[in-house]
C-alpha cells in the first residue's frame, strides 16, 4: 500500500511522474533504448534538456526577461560556494535564518568577506528577521526562502538594491512570487521538483561576468549557459524526471493552482496544531512555512503511542530533523491533501485517547 509520504527530502513525487520515469528507464519512447543508456548529445536528450529549461522559465514567469535556467550537479550545497565564486568580488550580505543559511555563509566566507545583516539565531531560528535594510555596498544579498528544518518561510522579500540570491530548495514552484526580484535562484531538485541528482539554477545573465577572479570551468555559470547546460554529462535521469514534474505542474494550472492546494493543506495542518492541546507549533505563526510544518508533543509520555498510531495509519517521514527533534510534516507540491487529513486524524485521535 502506498504510504502517506511526509519526507523532507528526497520527497514525494507525483505517482504519474514516477510511472513515466520508470517506463523511460526501461525503454525511452519506444526507441528500444533506456533513457539512461543514450548519449546526452542525442536529439532525444537535447530535446528533454531544452524542454525542461524552457518549462522552468515559463512556470516562473521569467521568459524573455534575460534569465537562463541550468540543471547542474553537486546539490544546493555546491551552490553555496558557486554563487560566491561567480558573484563575490568584495563583500556580500547574508540573512541567517537557519542551518542552511549558516552553511551557505560558511562556504561563501572561503571566497570573500561576508557580513550577516540579520539573524534569528537568538530564538533557535523560529522566526524570520524583518525590518533590516540592504546597503548597495555589497555585491549581492543572500537569503533562504524556506527553512526546511525549522519550518519558517520568508513571506515578503526585502527590497534589494543589489542582486538577491535565494536558496529556494524547499519551496521552489510552490507559491506565486515575483521571481524577477531575484538575480539568482537555486534549488536542489529533491524537495519539490524531482529526484536527487540535479540542482536547478535560474540566473539573470546580466549579473554575471562582473568579477575579476578566475573561475574553474565547472563552477562558471557563464560556461554552463554557453554550453546549454551541457558543459559535461548532465544527470539525465534527474533532469528527465524533473521535466515530467514540471509538465505535471503546468497541466495542473501552474504555480497559482498549486499554491491554492498548498495553502489548503497548510491550513488543515496548522489548525490542528493550534487547536489540539497535545501539540505545539515550533515556528512563529506569521512566519510559518507552507511546506514544512514543525511541531512538538506537549506531553512526551505520549511519544510512543503517537508514533505507533502514525505507523498504523501508513504515515511516513514525520520525524523532525535530527538537529531539532519533534515532528515535521513536509507538504510539498505532490503531497495530496488526503495525506494531510490522514495525519490530522491521527493527531485528533490521540487527543481523544489521552
Ligand atoms: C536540502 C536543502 C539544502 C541542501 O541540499 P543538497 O542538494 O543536499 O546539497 C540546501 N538548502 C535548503 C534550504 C535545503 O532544504
Amino acid at each position: 500500500m502506498k504510504k502517506h509520504n511526509f519526507s523532507a527530502g528526497p520527497s514525494i513525487l507525483p505517482q504519474e511522474v514516477l510511472l513515466k520515469a520508470s517506463e523511460a528507464v526501461q525503454d525511452y519512447n519506444n526507441s528500444g533504448l533506456s533513457l539512461v543508456e543514450i548519449s546526452h548529445r542525442s536529439k532525444d536528450f537535447v530535446e528533454i534538456m531544452e524542454n525542461a529549461r524552457a518549462l522552468v522559465l515559463e512556470l516562473l514567469g521569467l521568459e524573455g526577461k534575460g534569465y537562463s535556467a541550468l540543471f547542474l550537479q553537486g546539490g544546493a550545497s555546491t551552490q553555496f560556494l558557486m554563487t560566491a565564486m561567480n558573484l563575490l568580488e568584495n563583500k556580500a550580505s547574508f540573512l541567517n535564518t537557519g542551518s542552511w543559511s549558516e552553511k551557505a555563509l560558511k562556504e561563501a566566507r572561503m571566497v570573500g568577506t561576508i557580513e550577516e545583516i540579520a539573524s534569528s539565531k537568538d530564538a533557535g531560528f523560529n522566526y524570520i528577521p524583518k525590518g533590516f535594510s540592504i546597503s548597495s555596498d555589497y555585491d549581492y544579498f543572500h537569503c533562504t526562502s524556506n527553512n526546511t528544518i525549522v519550518g519558517t518561510q520568508i513571506k515578503e522579500f526585502p527590497n534589494s538594491p543589489i542582486p538577491m540570491v535565494c536558496d529556494m530548495s524547499s519551496d521552489i514552484f510552490s507559491r506565486v512570487l515575483d521571481f524577477s526580484q531575484f538575480g539568482l535562484i537555486y534549488a536542489g531538485a529533491q524537495k519539490n521538483m524531482g529526484p536527487a541528482g540535479t540542482t536547478l539554477v535560474v540566473v539573470r545573465e546580466d549579473i554575471l561576468g562582473k568579477i575579476t577572479r578566475q573561475i574553474p570551468s565547472i563552477l562558471d555559470y557563464q560556461k554552463h549557459i554557453g554550453a546549454g547546460s551541457m558543459l559535461n554529462t548532465p544527470p539525465v535521469f534527474a533532469v528527465y524526471t524533473s521535466m515530467l514534474t514540471l509538465e505535471w505542474l503546468k497541466d495542473m494550472g501552474g504555480i497559482a493552482a498549486i499554491e491554492k492546494e498548498n495553502e489548503k493543506k497548510a491550513s488543515i495542518m496548522y489548525s490542528e496544531i493550534d487547536l489540539n492541546p497535545l501539540f505545539k507549533g515550533f515556528a512563529k505563526e506569521e512566519d510559518r512555512s507552507l511546506m514544512n510544518a514543525t511541531f512538538n508533543l506537549t506531553n512526551d509520555n505520549l511519544k510512543d503511542t503517537f508514533e505507533t498510531m502514525l505507523k498504523e495509519a501508513g504515515i511516513s517521514g514525520v520525524n523532525g530533523h535530527r538537529s531539532v527533534g519533534g515532528y515535521r510534516a513536509s507538504m510539498y507540491n505532490a503531497l495530496p491533501a488526503d495525506s494531510v487529513k490522514a495525519l490530522v486524524e491521527v493527531m485528533s485521535e490521540l487527543e481523544s485517547k489521552a
